[in-house]
């Protein structure tokens, strides 16, 4: 079974950790971590570096870590990036989404022990319910769940489109060469 490429990411970027996450990465985001931990962190484990700190990305080079530097602005622009870099599914499949709060896996539970913990709402219209094995924080796929799509389909679109032109595309590409 291949294992499946894990992330940490810059104290900037907690967006692209949430998103990365419930695309079912494994990604440890902390908002109070200097360069060398995280540096430490990402041998320790083998786990790809985020940042958008020109600094850090040089650290990362110079210690043979595999680094991604994202200068992108849109969530749509950085996930495709992510996914032509490291091959990261755009879609979410919920059997393994982690939990975009702390990292945990999410378990499916039954509608019936969810009752009291969301609101009464949501437990009307919702039959399909998780829960995070590690700070019990429930998921359900809520209004935003468009969003969510609609954003993963332009960031599909983009990396589909950036695999085509051969020329690298609007992103120029980050060399781990020294
Ligand atoms: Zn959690």
């Amino acid at each position: 079974m291949s294992v499946e490429v894990s992330f940490i990411v810059d104290t900037m970027l907690g967006s692209i950790a949430r998103w990365l996450r419930m695309l079912g990465y494994d990604t440890l985001y902390y908002n109070d971590l200097d360069d060398w931990r995280i540096i430490n962190i990402a041998a320790r484990n083998n786990r790809v570096v985020i940042t958008r700190d020109r600094g850090l990305y040089a650290k990362c080079v110079k210690s043979n870590l595999k680094c991604l530097l994202l200068e992108e602005e849109s969530i749509e622009n950085r996930l495709a990036k992510i996914s032509r870099k490291y091959g990261i599914r755009l879609y979410i499949d919920l059997e393994k989404s982690r939990c975009p709060v702390c990292n945990g896996e999410l378990a499916k539970v039954s509608k019936e022990s969810v009752v009291g913990k969301v609101p009464q709402r949501v437990y009307e219209r919702n039959n399909d319910f998780w829960i995070c094995r590690s700070c019990g924080k429930v998921y359900w796929i809520g209004r935003h769940w468009r969003r969510i799509e609609d954003t993963l389909k332009r960031a599909r679109e983009i990396s589909s489109y950036s695999k085509r032109s051969s020329g690298g595309g609007v992103v120029e590409e980050a060399s781990s060469s020294k």
